[in-house]
């Protein structure tokens, strides 16, 4: 589904080069989890926006599906990111303040011109039921639900063009934890039903682990570890693998 090869990102900080991504390379199969961990500035979040284009890379390719995303033109790109979904942190700071709970879900399918009004308005009430949001919800705002609620409305806003691929930044990190369970499990039952790719990025390696395929460990803007989840833990590679796996247990 995804090839992520030799991509490389870097940002001028004052007169300094910072390399936030050095030459990372892997790939995700349809249907799988990546998992994506490292410390606090390793380039998680940069890799992540680079790979949907969000940010350029400055060299390197992405081929999604047989195509290099880095060929397209920006309006091909905006085509093709309709596969390409991305969920955050901060759930109510990726939402737009004036719209409702309703016209949030909805607005991507306006924006790409997907069915007639009512067909929409029935895709919305889908959407909503299967992130465990009732569809009297659609009129409220976002602000008005919880944190956790606020991720549902995330995430249904995430599928609601059918995408194949979604990153998610830190979805659950700054939710309780019995709060952060049910949204992987919510996750979970959603790939399996929708055949969704993740590339779930977190600093937080057992939630990773339960998710995960495969684990990718960042460190210091280099990809140091590739591996299934239990082979990662029988023969890590890296001593910050190590390090990653004993704040664990
Ligand atoms: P965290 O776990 O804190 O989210 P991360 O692994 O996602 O960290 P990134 O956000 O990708 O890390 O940042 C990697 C490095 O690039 C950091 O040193 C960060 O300060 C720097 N960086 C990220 N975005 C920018 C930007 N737009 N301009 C300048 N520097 C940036
Ligand atoms: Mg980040």
């Amino acid at each position: 589904l995804l090839r992520v090869e030799n991509v490389s990102k870097h940002f001028k900080v004052g007169r300094k080069i910072l390399h936030a991504v050095q030459n990372a390379s892997f790939q995700v199969e349809r249907g799988q989890t990546i998992g994506l961990v490292g410390e606090s500035g390793s380039g998680k979040s940069t890799l992540g926006r680079t790979i949907l284009r969000l940010l350029e890379p400055d060299s390197g390719t992405i081929t999604f599906e047989g195509v290099e995303l880095n060929k397209l033109t920006k309006l091909q790109m905006r085509s093709r990111r309709q596969d390409m979904q991305m969920i955050f942190q901060d759930a109510l700071a990726s939402l737009s303040p004036r719209m409702t709970v309703g016209d949030a879900i909805e607005d991507p399918l306006l924006v790409h011109r997907r069915g007639s009004a009512a067909e929409r308005a029935k895709r919305v009430e889908m959407l909503l039921e299967r992130v465990g949001l009732s569809p009297d919800m659609v009129n409220i705002f976002p602000f008005e639900l919880s944190g956790g609620q606020q991720q549902r409305v995330g995430i249904a806003r995430a599928l609601a063009l059918q995408p194949k691929l979604i990153v998610c930044d830190e979805a659950v990190s700054a939710l309780d934890v019995s709060i952060q369970i049910q949204i992987i499990n919510l996750l979970q039952e959603l790939q399996e039903e929708f055949q969704l790719s993740y590339i779930f990025i977190s600093h937080n390696l057992s939630v990773v682990e339960y998710l995960s395929d495969y684990v990718v460990v960042m460190y210091l803007g280099q990809i140091v570890e590739n591996a299934p989840v239990d082979e990662l833990y029988a023969h890590p590679h890296h001593p910050y693998t190590r390090v990653l796996m004993d704040s664990v247990l």
